[in-house]
């Protein structure tokens, strides 16, 4: 053995001596949270107890349960028989760093359960007014799901009400991609103080194929929760890309993320008990299962539903092609917001099954957005992109102006991409980039101004020096 080699050796034992005194002392603090030997999880994201092995080695339920079924499925090890296990093979576990520990989280304060009573949901113009502080046009959609809404939780409210069983007023949602519908959930959710569980729809399929089944959907609601059975009882699920699971046309196999996610989702839209894993996304052994009553659980299901406008078009042009007062047949070609005028029989025509329809009795649309409405979202809602961007740089004690004209430039630039809303992040992102990296090199700057010069790549933004008069910047020019 070289010198080398045994300096590092004697190294080696110091450093062991060191963490053998450390364990002794940390076994006593209990302000330290334990690992997952495999996952590498602490236990409070495992959210279930480790199981405690020899050797100080803490295995989580799941990682457990897989190591069995891996012993379970290999060709190669038939029967596992503990008596054969060899211990001395933990060693290697030994390698697993001690110090590697995080401090447990604080507990919060339970807060004394509050009960649900509907004066605690607001009425629906109240509800709508809220709303239209986040986001912008789509006033029939917020009128819709504000009503839909109230109505949801006086049924919720009025369990007890026998004789007269109001009706649960699922949602369908249909509008262009990036025109707030997720949006609009998310936000309605957090002024209600409800949880919100947000699927998408093709990630869905028959239970015992490859993909999610339904059923998880309920178990997602669950952990927005914090596992508090009762509060998911009374939370919404948004199932996105609800048109993605439209029954498959022209095939011979079996549709199992198409029509099939449909006829599983139907039981859980009208409500029924379902168990669900709590703590983890499958069911197996090791997970505790918890019952779930959908009953008082909003649906709503989102979607863009692409070619139904030629559905309605076709519709339409059929309807009104007949007799002395027949119309041009591309007469409903630049038809703007065809899509309102949708109904059940066109949803039926994309591929949606008759039940499952049956059971979103509420049916409304989101316009596409234009280039004015995405300029007002560039600058009014609450938490709008441009406010953002002004408080980041009036940190730096710099006032960010946009012209009139540049916001123009980002909404045209926002129209061409095709994703509504979602675009404008990225497109002033990209020039902001150069602006956020040279402010702060100059403490002298007081305001800069953006303008359509500089985002047709013509000019500069306008820079103000504390005191001084506008200057167009050079050194910020593209
Ligand atoms: P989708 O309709 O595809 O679900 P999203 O709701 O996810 O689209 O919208 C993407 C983003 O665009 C949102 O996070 C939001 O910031 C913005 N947005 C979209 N529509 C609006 C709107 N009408 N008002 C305000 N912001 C909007």
């Amino acid at each position: 053995m070289s010198e080398k080699d045994q300096d590092l050796e004697l190294f080696d034992q110091e450093e062991n001596k060191k963490e053998n005194v450390n364990i002794s002392d940390e076994e006593k603090d209990t302000e330290y949270e334990e690992y997952c030997f495999l996952c590498r999880r602490s236990e409070s994201q495992c959210k279930n107890k480790l199981i405690h092995l020899p050797n100080q080695i803490n295995i989580c339920p799941e990682c457990m349960q897989k190591t069995f079924d891996g012993f379970h499925n290999s060709s190669n090890i038939q029967f596992f028989d503990m008596n054969d296990f060899d211990m001395s093979q933990l060693n290697l576990l030994n390698s697993m760093p001690k110090r590697q520990r995080v401090k447990k989280k604080k507990k919060e304060e339970s807060k004394p359960k509050k009960e649900f009573h509907i004066k605690d949901v607001p009425p629906p113009h109240q509800m709508k007014a809220q709303l239209d502080e986040y986001v912008i046009g789509q006033e029939y959609a917020k009128k819709v799901i504000s009503v839909a809404v109230y109505n949801h939780y006086k049924r919720v409210a009025t369990n007890t009400m026998e004789e007269i069983e109001i009706d649960k007023s699922n949602m369908l949602m249909i509008g262009p991609t990036g025109s707030g519908k997720t949006y609009l959930v998310k936000t309605l959710a957090r002024l209600l103080d409800v949880p919100l569980a947000i699927t998408d729809a093709t990630s869905l399929t028959e239970a015992g194929y490859i993909g999610d089944d339904v059923e998880s959907v309920v178990s997602k609601l669950l952990a927005a929760a914090d596992n508090d059975v009762e509060k998911a009882e009374r939370g919404i699920i948004f199932i996105d890309e609800i048109d993605k699971i439209a029954k498959k046309r022209n095939t011979n196999s079996r549709d199992v993320s198409g029509e099939s996610v449909q006829q599983g989702l139907l039981k859980l839209l009208e409500g029924s008990v379902v168990e669900v894993p709590v703590g983890a996304s499958s069911k197996n052994a090791m997970v505790p299962l918890e019952q779930i009553n959908t009953k008082n659980i909003l649906f709503i299901c989102g979607g863009a539903f692409p070619e139904l406008e030629t559905i309605i078009k076709e519709r339409l042009t059929k309807q009104s092609s007949i007799g002395f007062c027949s119309d041009l047949k591309d007469k409903y070609d630049n038809e703007p917001n065809l899509i309102s005028q949708v109904t059940m029989e066109d949803l039926r025509e994309f591929g949606m099954i008759p039940e499952f329809i049956g059971r979103l009795p509420i049916i409304y649309t989101l316009d596409a957005l234009d280039k004015n409405m995405l300029i007002q979202i560039l600058k009014e809602p609450k938490n709008a992109i441009l406010k953002q961007y002004q408080k980041l740089l009036a940190l730096d004690e710099v006032d960010l102006q946009f012209e009139q004209g540049a916001l123009e430039v980002i909404a045209e630039r926002a129209l061409e991409k095709k994703t509504g809303a979602r675009a404008l992040r990225a497109i002033i992102e990209k020039f902001m980039l150069d602006i956020m990296y040279q402010i702060p090199k100059d403490d002298n700057i007081g305001r800069v101004t953006i303008t359509r010069e500089y985002l047709e790549n013509r000019g500069a933004p306008l820079i103000e020096m504390r005191g001084i008069a506008a200057l167009p910047s050079n050194n910020l020019e593209k």
